[in-house]
């Protein structure tokens, strides 16, 4: 005998229940609440948006929608569990797996590789970022004017490098950027692309930034995930012994915070300055712009062991005119005072720092430490 709808819906709610449906099954995020009939995944709002770019792959519902038995019986034959099995089969270590804070169009190219592509059943379908070697054209910004110009690109993990040429023709490669200290982190927002991706690589142990892009979602994060896929084999044979869950963090990070402060220099009477700043790790750089090429200082922040400490504030002899919200930084050196805008930007960056104070230094660290102190 058929139940009622709302018997079917409670039947869906039982589904929803069972083991690995309780996040949503692309992103992670909690409770998902749309499903998707087609493809029998229970997924978030925000990633059933993505769902109704592929129609052809997957039909979507809302779980608040009413339901026929044969549609709830379809959802309890297959589910997260089972579907990660088959779409995620192949998923390499070093692949990234996008979370629900993450920008759109990285989300929407792990749907589409999964469920579209297919790319993880198939393992011939990852040959791009696969292969160790990749070349390609990138449009990259430009370092004074700004302008982003069709620039040849090519990744070669035997070279152990990321490399890029100013003219086609050009032998010698405008900048040689090492795998061991490079990073890639997308950020749209600030390069005003979808698919802009930020380089970061050390020379000479300064920071040093390229924004770049690529008009197809697919190839840019083809690159990402090439570049991860090298720092990857890189940090197998520099941590001979490590697994992979230790290695996997590595590969790119995210900036912990980024935004404008206020800056005085080493004297404090120099006056506030507003600048660009970003923490990455222990590192907090800043710039006069978000996309200058090379940081214009940096900070290094360690822990309170030894002598770092992060207060709100502001000395009580500090001059001239500041933002409302002070941050005084005390390392074993100086004192650096700060001056936010708002108080929730004071409190955010505050707590950033007080992250990494809060964590003992690495060995390597240290190393990083003694180069800033001999900076003048
Ligand atoms: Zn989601």
């Amino acid at each position: 005998m058929a139940l009622e709808p709302e018997g079917n819906n409670r039947l869906l709610q039982d589904v929803l229940a069972r083991p690995g449906n309780e996040t949503c099954a692309d992103c992670g995020n909690p409770e998902p609440d749309w499903a998707s009939l087609t493809l029998g995944v229970f997924v978030c709002q925000a990633c059933s948006l993505l769902h109704r770019s592929i129609p052809h792959i997957s039909r979507v519902k809302s779980v608040q929608d009413t339901w026929d038995a044969s549609d709830v019986e379809l959802m309890a034959a297959t589910g997260n569990s089972a579907a990660k099995a088959k779409y995620e089969q192949k998923v390499p270590a070093f692949y990234y797996r996008p979370i629900h804070p993450d920008c759109k169009m990285l989300r929407e190219q792990w749907i589409r590789a999964k469920y579209e592509r297919n790319e993880f059943e198939f393992i011939e379908k990852q040959e791009p970022y696969s292969a160790g070697y990749r070349e390609g054209f990138l449009w990259k910004r430009g370092r004074d004017n700004g302008q982003f110009l069709s620039r040849k690109f090519i990744l070669s993990e035997r070279e152990g490098a990321l490399k890029y040429f100013n003219k086609q023709d050009a032998r010698d490669p405008k900048a040689v950027m090492k795998i061991e200290t490079l990073n890639a982190t997308f950020q749209p927002a600030k390069i005003g692309n979808p698919c802009g991706l930020q380089i970061t690589y050390l020379k000479d142990n300064s920071t040093r930034n390229i924004f770049v892009y690529h008009s197809d979602a697919k190839e840019m994060v083809d690159w990402f995930n090439a570049i991860r896929a090298a720092r990857f084999h890189y940090l197998q044979v520099a941590f001979p012994g490590a697994s992979d869950e230790e290695l996997v963090p590595k590969l790119t990070r995210n900036f912990m915070k980024e935004g404008f402060m206020e800056k005085t220099g080493p004297k404090h009477t120099e006056g506030f300055k507003k600048r660009w700043f970003t923490m990455d790790d222990r590192r907090l750089m800043y710039f006069k712009d978000p996309l200058d090429a090379y940081a214009r200082g940096e900070v290094f922040i360690g822990s309170k062991e030894n002598s770092y400490t992060v207060l709100s504030g502001l000395p009580s002899s500090t001059q001239g005119y500041h933002w409302n919200h002070g941050i005084t930084i005390v390392t074993p050196d100086r004192k650096f005072l700060f001056a936010c805008e708002t108080e929730a930007e004071q409190r955010d960056w505050i707590s950033a720092f007080q992250r990494v104070i809060n964590r003992p230094m690495r060995p390597q660290e240290y190393a990083v430490e003694a180069h800033f102190k001999h900076k003048p």
